[in-house]
């Protein structure tokens, strides 16, 4: 586990300068002013971190040209594209991000400036660290503690004060379980992290495992999926060096200085470290003065590239002299070779010569069992190879019994994110060290080894999800698809399965893990039918890993649902949950997550999206039911986009709008309680003798060969399918009959008027989908066209002479209407409730669980209207298990918001075998939510003690 916070032996490192400063600054350690008019405290030159005189001996905080060399287990961010980052300070230089260009993590709370990207410390989120030797009691968590950008007001776990600060970067906050505490009273929390608030929803990293490959976690997770041409290097101008904040730096303090200091007196000179430095064009500027020594020369040049090394081993080279000279006292800046019209330029280099011995460091990575130190330091010499290294470092580590053949090393690298390479037996790391610093001295210091088993602790096993294929093919036909891709260049799969026919997606599995990277690569780049397939790598979950009591949240948030705020939920629930836990639902569907849980004996689900969002994993759910362990997963909702009737009956609202902060959401989603959701089948049949001209004019659409539109196939069709609704369509595939089409009902169902206007909103939304993006101008189009409705009616007028109705059995008379609803939930159109409030001797008080349906009629569309907005009710008709209805014309109908034309026939809703289990918001979140703080740790403070306790205790003190 990486860890900020150095041992207390370790020095922080800092630089400390004294300084005088001319505005208001804060001690990045106690975070008050520092006082005084010259003088007031001192300035790391490496990091700028700012301190009062009193508290530079409890400084806490490493100095960022040191803490990289803290990390355990480098883990490697999951960059954002730039942005603006208001109100933030950058985790290297620790200056303020506002208005220049940032970077952000998209799993953990990093944040730094473009250009301070080559400094950043690869400790991100360890969030899949199974290791097969330990079992569940064995296995401990430790706080993630991330310096500084705290939530506001956040308070100190440890003594209760604010931590928090918005004038510098401080503070300490784990990633896991939210707590917040000064730097210095960091060491006083209990080691155990518990996740705190979220345990009983966390899929803990410990009972994840990914497959160890070069496929970024990006990959993985589906980051990457937006972002751009991110490995192309930056751009850097040999006039204005991007990399270099120094610059930045020396202005500042120029402006601060002017007064006290002469400017002929110093120099700014250019520093390459090594020829990688010179190759990229990745200089530094370093400002000297004339009279320094070698020594000072190079310490500044070594400050620039954050290097920590003893400078005994590292020298300065004119880099403009024609045998590139080393630089010797006195008055070495003067004698630079000066060329005209640019700056003097030297190398920073490693002493080769006479430098035959050494050390290295060897970390342990996973290796499980009794090893408890961080790294050892093993002495080598230029003839030390892989194996003497292998075989020393067991002994060190305590690993005495096991086979040396079992092991490996790897060389890493920790500069620009985290490399690594198997090294040859016979390799020899001292004089690889030597030839990487002759490249460049900081890549020297980044470079480590690590000892590891030869076998993946994730298993040989590496399943692919792949998708996108054309549905309903045989298992055949998609062995052929595959081997033509895949198996031409050599990467055959060694199983496949399950196939989800309906979603032309399937799971295939590999032994070798380079044959599964290859081929990963491969498919991602294959079109099939002009469609590129979707790939992904798939996390395994080991089930007997997840702590009694804990029901890890699947998160699948649809990124098209409501503007932006998919996208805003999806980084937030990254961040607050395993990452592994959340999907992409633009990333295959629901289908990968249900794979990955499939073991999980218990879990819950949330789904961010509209009702047609839920509708789709609920139905993926009844899929992949029989397959899973947790056969009735619970489903929670937080609403995007508009209509959300089924998320206002279970009081989830009718809109996340941005203002929650996504804790709550999840505080919410730990305290619902379980409701069934009834679900209906309806079965539409087709009469036979319409059935050839309905072919031919395709009104429906709803054939076998309208499964196939929905794809996209045909550009023909006026009607064409929106992700959202691909469930429906793909559910009329699935019957035995061409003429017959089964849909399974969540919400409502109707015919008439209502489907009619739904359907002429659903067309205008098709042909101008950006017009209907918010959620109050698609209320507005919905008023509008009802009106013109009243202009140009057509097709429902005498609609009760048009259908029979029959409900259980028995034929129910028809008052005169124009529309029909029949409504398993008590919300339809956006909220409004057709079938009142009023209590009733004749009938039943309705619900979603009874078995029971609701029939309503509406008489035209003032009706309607009248009913949207709540000045009247519908007409109630009758209430029963069983509707048969035969239309005698061809009529609008919709199930659950999806509208078309259905030809003459008969439809039959009858009760659905499958069954949902929903979370139904409780209200005790509302109370709840007026007397806290959004802040977790206001909430935290009273508990320190860890709640593992009694996990599966559901009054978890808020
Ligand atoms: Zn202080
Ligand atoms: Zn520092
Ligand atoms: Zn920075
Ligand atoms: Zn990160
Ligand atoms: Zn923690
Ligand atoms: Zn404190």
């Amino acid at each position: 586990m990486a860890h900020l916070q150095p041992p207390p032996t370790s020095p922080p490192a800092h630089c400390f300068v004294k300084r005088t400063f001319h505005k208001p600054v804060y001690c990045h350690h106690c975070t008050d002013l520092l006082w005084g008019i010259i003088g007031q405290g001192y300035t790391c030159e490496v990091c700028n971190f700012v301190v009062h005189d009193k508290c530079m001996k409890t400084v806490v905080s490493p100095c960022s040209s040191v803490a990289p060399t803290l990390i355990k287990t480098p883990v490697a961010h999951c960059w954002s594209e730039p942005l603006h980052l208001r109100r933030r300070h950058c985790n290297v230089c620790r200056k303020k991000l506002d208005d220049t260009w940032a970077i952000k993590c998209e799993v953990c709370e990093y944040n730094v400036h473009v250009e301070c990207e080559d400094f950043t410390v690869p400790n991100c989120k360890d969030c899949a660290t199974f290791v097969p030797e330990k079992n569940l009691s064995q296995v401990v968590q430790q706080h993630h503690w991330r310096e500084g950008n705290l939530p506001a007001n956040s308070k100190c776990v440890v003594d209760k004060k604010t931590c928090w600060t918005g004038e510098c970067l401080a503070g300490l906050r784990c990633e896991w379980c939210g707590y917040t505490v000064h730097a210095m009273c960091a060491d006083k929390v209990p080691a155990d992290c518990t996740f705190g608030l979220l345990e009983p929803i966390m899929l803990p990293p410990t009972a994840v495992s990914i497959p160890r490959t070069e496929v970024p976690m990006e990959a993985i997770i589906g980051v990457q999926t937006r972002r751009k041409d991110t490995l192309s290097p930056r751009s850097i101008s040999e006039e204005f060096p991007s990399g270099d904040y120094k610059v930045r730096e020396s202005d500042e303090l120029s402006r601060d200085r002017t007064k006290d200091r002469d400017e002929k007196d110093e120099e700014v000179v250019k520093v390459f470290d090594g020829n990688s430095s010179l190759r990229r064009r990745m200089f530094r500027l370093v400002t000297v003065s004339r009279a320094a020594s070698v020594t000072e020369f190079l310490t500044a040049a070594m400050r620039a590239f954050h290097v920590p090394q003893e400078n005994t081993k590292t020298y300065l080279t004119d880099a403009y002299s024609a045998e590139e000279t080393e630089l010797t006292d006195p008055l070495p800046v003067s004698k630079l070779t000066r060329r005209d019209g640019k700056r003097p330029a030297v190398f920073l280099r490693y002493r080769e010569k006479d430098n035959d011995e050494g050390c290295i460091r060897v970390y342990p990575s996973r290796l499980g069992g009794e090893v408890v130190m961080d790294h050892t330091v093993l002495p080598v010499t230029s003839s030390t190879c892989v194996t003497d290294i292998i075989a020393h470092s067991l002994h060190k580590f305590g690993i005495t019994n096991d086979n040396p053949d079992d092991y490996r090393l790897v060389e890493v690298m920790l500069d620009k994110g985290v490399s690594e390479r198997v090294m040859e037996c016979n390799e020899r790391p001292w004089d690889l060290l030597k030839a990487v610093a002759r490249d460049s001295i900081r890549q020297m210091e980044m470079t480590r080894f690590y000892l590891q088993l030869v076998k993946d602790p994730h298993g040989p096993s590496i399943a692919l999800f792949v998708g996108s294929l054309p549905p309903n093919l045989s298992q055949r036909q998609y062995e052929n698809i595959l081997a033509d891709i895949v198996g031409k260049a050599g990467y055959k799969y060694s199983s496949i399965g399950p196939i989800y026919y309906e979603y032309g997606s399937m799971v295939i599995t590999y032994e070798d893990s380079d044959l599964a990277v290859r081929a990963f690569y491969t498919l991602r780049e294959s079109c099939y039918d002009d469609k590129n397939l979707l790939v992904m790598l798939l996390p395994n979950i080991q089930p007997q890993m997840i702590p009694e009591g804990v029901q890890p949240l699947l998160v699948f948030v649809n990124v098209k649902s409501g503007g932006c705020q998919g996208l805003e939920l999806i980084t937030s629930f990254r961040k607050l949950l395993n990452p592994y836990q959340v999907f992409d639902l633009d990333n295959g569907g629901p289908l990968p997550g249900l794979y990955v849980f499939r073991q999980v004996k218990h879990y819950k689900i949330l789904v961010c999206g509209g009702d047609g969002t839920i509708g789709w994993v609920l139905q993926c759910l009844d899929n992949v039911g029989q397959d899973s362990e947790c056969q009735h997963p619970a489903c929670a909702i937080v609403p995007l986009g508009t209509g959300n009737d089924l998320a206002r009956v279970l009081r989830w609202g009718p809109g996340y709008n941005g203002g929650e902060d996504p804790i709550n959401l999840l505080k919410d989603v730990i305290d619902a309680e379980d409701i069934r959701l009834d679900r209906w089948t309806v079965v539409f049949h087709q009469d036979e003798k319409v059935e050839e001209k309905q072919m031919q004019t395709n009104s429906t659409g709803m054939s076998r060969r309208g499964m196939y539109i929905a794809h996209g196939q045909d550009s023909n069709r006026r009607r064409c399918i929106s992700k959202e609704q691909v469930h429906h369509s793909i559910h009329a595939g699935s019957t035995s009959e061409d003429n017959t089409q089964i849909f399974v009902m969540n919400n409502y169902f109707g015919i008439g008027i209502e489907a009619e206007l739904c359907l002429d909103f659903h067309n205008a939304r098709e042909e101008n989908p950006n017009k209907f993006n918010s959620r109050l101008h698609n209320k507005g189009v919905y008023v509008k066209m009802g009106l013109r409705k009243m202009v140009s009616r057509k097709l429902c007028k005498d609609l009760h002479k048009e259908i029979r109705l029959e409900v259980d059995g028995r034929a129910v008379d028809l008052p005169p209407v124009e529309g029909v609803i029949i409504l398993n939930i008590l919300s339809w159109g956006s909220g409004a409730n057709p079938w009142g409030p009023e209590k009733d001797d004749q009938f039943n008080k309705p619900n979603h669980w009874d078995g029971h349906l609701e029939v309503v009629g509406v008489t035209g569309i003032v009706h309607l209207g009248q009913i949207q907005s709540g000045l009247r009710s519908a007409i109630r008709i009758a209430q029963g298990g069983h509707i048969r209805i035969k239309l005698n014309s061809e009529l609008p109908v919709q199930v659950d918001g999806e509208p078309w034309n259905q030809a003459p026939g008969e439809v039959v809703v009858l009760k659905s075998a499958l069954k949902a289990t929903m979370l139904k918001k409780t209200s005790k979140s509302k109370l709840r939510r007026r007397n806290t703080e959004p802040s977790m740790v206001a909430n935290e403070q009273t508990k320190l003690e860890p709640i593992r306790g009694d996990p599966a205790s559901t009054s978890h003190p808020l």
